[in-house]
């Protein structure tokens, strides 16, 4: 690979059509672990009307598209591809803050754990799930976070508390084939395993006290994030379109340097049928994420009836968008990547116009846990996009290996943080081990521009699938 700094976090890759650009540390580009990776978001320069391959610092190895990596191609003549969004179509995070202190819930804070637990389905094939008809889901697929509010999950304030408000187009269920509908039908409201977890976070030191002030947060203050996705929905979505790529556009896909990155001509009507259904399953988790989000409301003011809980926002991680950079329409697929945009953007709700869009960064549940706040510098440098998270370290299998459950409880215990998984792995394949240093990946956002440090959250309580 044909390395060259280009700053202190900024590396060029030299690519096809473009070259790539990564965003990290002299560490990271040189650390033979994320070689792989790097790779990867070379392979993608190679896919046609690419015009910027791009990688944020917790990029680690992805199906096709690297984690943490941005694709961004040209709407006429660029391509979509269900590897650059990832087989959990709009997996994403949602930060809520409350007027309660970490005082004032530290002696129920078991108990609120356990709330949260018994709200929430959680867990492979959960049981609880809010059950609708195919009728009703058609309505989820184009209405998103909407259908969830007029259906009771939730108050209209919390939609302008979303990226594009929950509710994406053009979604055409017709797109959708009836596999992923039968997978769609009983899994609404539920969290699911693995990566996915519902956290109590305390505001532990602001960065930022007028963005913080503007976003409603303050030192001390209780907050809880939801991180979870579409489900078997968006996944079996993926599935099919993947398949019918490699059925019908095979002579379109036969030069690409791994069969991982199959794609459709974005104008093509199977790029644009994908498109619609990816949108789908977008907004299937937007309605997810609402509804577990109002579950974990209703939980927490069942034990402090005279609290408030507002949303502070809600971002997609795994998703395409057509969105406009120097007059020119593009398709920006972020993986594992989250928007970032600028104050005054006509893209942010008015009461985030004047300082920019809530950004969030979770860490693990034994580490750290950022909000921070989108910049113009991250419209002009990388389509408007910043990190998702710390992003792997250590593969699931290989945490299995060297770790055991017992011994990732007692360590969570001895930090104080309360946890309840459904399953005893889930929680080894997710120690706070098996991820990169958060700080260090937020220290590098913030140094280059991509989003700004607004406030450090921990930990105090989590539930896992
Ligand atoms: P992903 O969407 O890539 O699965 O996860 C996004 C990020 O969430 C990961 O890169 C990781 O840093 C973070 N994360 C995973 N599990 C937890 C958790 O239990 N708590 C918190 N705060 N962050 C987590
Ligand atoms: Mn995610
Ligand atoms: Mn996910």
């Amino acid at each position: 690979m044909d390395i060259k700094r280009i700053d202190k976090y900024i590396f060029s890759i030299k690519g096809k059509n473009v070259d790539a650009i990564v965003f990290t540390d002299q560490e990271t580009i040189n650390d033979p672990e994320f070689k792989e990776a790097l790779q990867q978001i070379v392979n993608v320069t190679h896919m046609p009307g690419i015009v910027a391959a791009l990688a944020m610092p917790d990029i680690h190895w992805g199906y096709g598209f690297p984690i943490g990596g941005v694709g961004v191609f040209d709407a006429k003549d660029g391509v979509i591809s269900p590897g650059g969004i990832g087989f959990d179509i709009n997996c994403g995070v949602r930060l809520m803050l409350t007027s309660l202190t970490f005082e004032e819930i530290k002696p129920q804070l078991r108990r609120l754990v356990e709330a949260i637990y018994d709200a929430v389905p959680v867990g492979v094939g959960a049981s609880g799930a809010v059950k609708v008809s195919a009728k009703t889901l058609r309505k989820v697929c184009i209405e998103g976070a909407h259908w969830a509010v007029e259906n009771g999950y939730g108050f209209k304030e919390d939609l302008e508390r979303i990226e594009d408000t929950g509710k994406l187009s053009p979604a055409n269920p017709d797109h959708v084939s009836s596999k992923a509908f039968e997978r769609g039908l009983d899994e609404l409201s539920t969290l699911g395993a693995g990566n996915h977890f519902i956290e109590i976070q305390k505001v532990e030191r602001i960065f930022d006290p007028k963005v913080a002030e503007a976003f409603g947060i303050f030192e001390g203050q209780v907050a809880i994030s939801v991180h979870c996705g579409s489900r078997g929905f968006g996944h079996q979505i993926a599935t099919d379109y993947i398949q019918i790529m490699r059925d019908k556009l095979a002579h379109h896909n036969k030069d690409l340097p791994d069969k991982q990155l199959i794609n459709a001509p974005f104008e093509h009507p199977i790029g644009q049928q994908y498109f619609s259904a990816m949108n789908c399953a977008a907004n299937y988790a937007f309605a997810n994420r609402q509804m577990i989000g109002h579950a974990v409301r209703m939980a927490l003011l069942k034990i402090f009836p005279t609290a408030q809980v507002w949303l502070l926002y809600d971002v997609a991680h795994n998703i395409a968008k057509v969105e406009v950079y120097n007059n020119r329409k593009l398709i920006v697929h972020r993986k594992g990547a989250t928007r970032s945009l600028g104050p005054k953007n006509p893209l942010l709700p008015s009461l985030y116009s004047d300082v920019g869009q809530p950004v969030l960064i979770p860490g693990s549940m034994g580490s750290a846990s950022y909000v921070l706040v989108g910049t113009k510098k991250a419209e002009e440098m990388s389509y408007g996009s910043t990190a998702h998270g710390a992003g792997r370290t250590l593969g699931r299998r290989a945490a299995l290996r060297s770790l055991s459950y017992e011994q990732v409880l007692n360590e969570l215990k001895q930090k104080g943080i309360e946890v309840m998984s459904k399953g005893k792995k889930t929680l080894v394949e997710e120690a706070p081990e098996t991820y990169k240093d958060v700080d260090r990946v937020v220290e590098i956002v913030d140094q280059v521009g991509l989003s700004r440090k607004v406030a450090r959250l921990v930990p105090l309580g989590v539930v896992k699938g």
